[in-house]
């Protein structure tokens, strides 16, 4: 009897597997639709399995709905990821979330009714719907993490083991797999005073689902050579932030967060930036110094020139210094033909060469259109010396800027000699 329940046990994972990989694998073909609303319709399936319908194995009793299926669709959604990206993978998480909740509420609507019975003996099962609440919710909500956790442990797991696909999928699904069995299990014995056996059968079940599912991944990535290699490494906060939806609001922000003219970021986003770079660095331990520069004489040109030339000097300046700083460094226009370089995990020393290295590219390589050398002048302010504060710093540096001025232009001006 458990022997015939753990065979059919094993071929429900078997074909389960088979046949939602094939949906994933043809799905530039059929459609991405195809596989991830069959992955909604066998979430339902699972669920009222889950809620219902027991077996005896060899080691326990177990619901093949939350071993099989359930199991089965947690290593589903990181087989997608391995195959797409966050962005797509994102979609089912937040469906199934959302349709669950939306289950939920229908489901206490539903109660509501007077029912008929259409045929005898075929009556609604109000019990079915009544478990709709607090376990649904929770189940739902475990879903949700466990989602997110098998894919940034997955992405964790990288660099380590970046040759062994196989055992790092097992490895996910088993971790974040046993993160589920106990959490579901602490609001069973919570609300059912449900005994540690009930722990101990699921979570035996989903380990022989998990480690049937990675034989067949193993099998697939042997036969369809490639898979999960594909992906290109990216940090996990990246990744956390696709799932999430926030790279919609960074995305936006990339796109509105540009001064017209230069190209550069615009003053608003340094006023969102500029702080989150100062505060980043300084969590991990690390200074970060802050220049404002000054194009010297600019009135003069646009006197001379008129207007249109000096704004297309200011472009040539944006473009030069925009070349000059290095990757971590960001630019924004402050002002009229005033700058800020905001440069994380860099000492005021460090920031004082990056500020010579600013004013001699504009002095050497800058004409205005007569032909003559354009120079700027540049204030400096460095975390954690001159405080730890961006507006802070940015006074700092404005009132450096002036003293270089005072002092005839051209010229760099960081902490005074007594305190540097
Ligand atoms: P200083 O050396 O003291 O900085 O002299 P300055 O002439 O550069 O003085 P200041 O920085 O006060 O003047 C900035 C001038 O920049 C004033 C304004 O006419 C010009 N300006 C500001 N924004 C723009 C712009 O978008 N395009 C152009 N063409 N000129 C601008
Ligand atoms: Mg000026
Ligand atoms: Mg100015």
């Amino acid at each position: 009897m458990e022997t015939w329940n753990l065979a059919l046990f094993v071929s429900e994972a078997v074909l389960y597997f088979v046949l939602m990989t094939a949906l994933l694998h043809f799905r530039h073909r059929i459609g991405l639709g195809v596989f991830l609303t069959a992955l909604g319709v066998m979430h339902f399936v699972e669920t009222y399995l889950a809620a219902v319908f027991y077996i005896a194995l060899p080691f326990g009793v177990v619901s093949p709905g939350s071993s099989v299926f359930f199991a089965g669709k947690l290593m589903m959604i990181l087989m997608l990821y391995i195959k797409e990206d966050a962005s797509t993978v994102r979609q089912p998480i937040y469906g199934l979330f959302l349709g669950n909740l939306v289950t939920v509420a229908v489901a206490q609507l539903l109660l509501l009714h007077q029912t008929i019975e259409p045929t005898p003996a075929q009556a609604a099962d109000m019990q079915f719907l009544r478990d709709m609440g607090l376990l649904m919710i929770w189940g739902t909500t475990l879903l949700y993490l466990d989602s997110l956790g098998i894919i940034l442990l997955y992405e964790r797991l990288g660099r380590p083991m970046s040759r062994l696909p196989v055992i790092r999928f097992w490895l996910c699904g088993a971790v974040v797999l046993t993160f589920d069995q106990a959490g579901f299990f602490l609001l069973l014995s919570y609300l059912f005073n449900a005994p540690m056996e009930v722990f101990w059968g699921g979570w035996k079940a989903k380990m022989v689902s998990v480690a049937l599912y990675a034989a067949m991944f193993a099998l697939y990535h042997r036969l369809l050579r490639g898979v999960g290699a594909t992906q290109a490494r990216r940090p996990i906060r990246d990744i956390f932030s696709d799932l999430t939806f926030r790279e919609r609001y960074e995305d936006l922000l990339a796109r509105t967060g540009r001064d017209v003219l230069t190209g550069v970021f615009d003053r608003g986003r340094m006023e969102i930036e500029g702080p989150h770079m100062l505060c980043d660095s300084l969590k991990e331990g690390a200074p970060a110094s802050l220049m404002i520069l000054d194009v010297d004489y600019f009135k003069s040109i646009n006197d001379r020139f008129g207007h249109l030339r000096g704004d297309d000097l200011l472009k040539t300046i944006a473009g030069c210094l925009q070349s000059e700083i290095r990757q971590q460094d960001h630019l924004f226009r402050f002002g009229g033909e005033e700058f800020v370089v905001m440069c994380p995990r860099t000492g005021y020393a460090e920031a004082m060469v990056i500020g010579e290295r600013l004013c001699a590219i504009i002095r050497d390589t800058v004409r205005n259109p007569s032909g003559e050398t354009v120079t700027v002048s540049l204030g400096i302010a460095a975390a954690p010396e001159d405080g730890n504060s961006f507006n802070g710093l940015l006074s700092t540096a404005d009132e450096r800027l002036y003293r270089a001025k005072g002092e005839g232009r051209n010229r760099i001006v960081g902490r005074p000699a007594a305190e540097a």
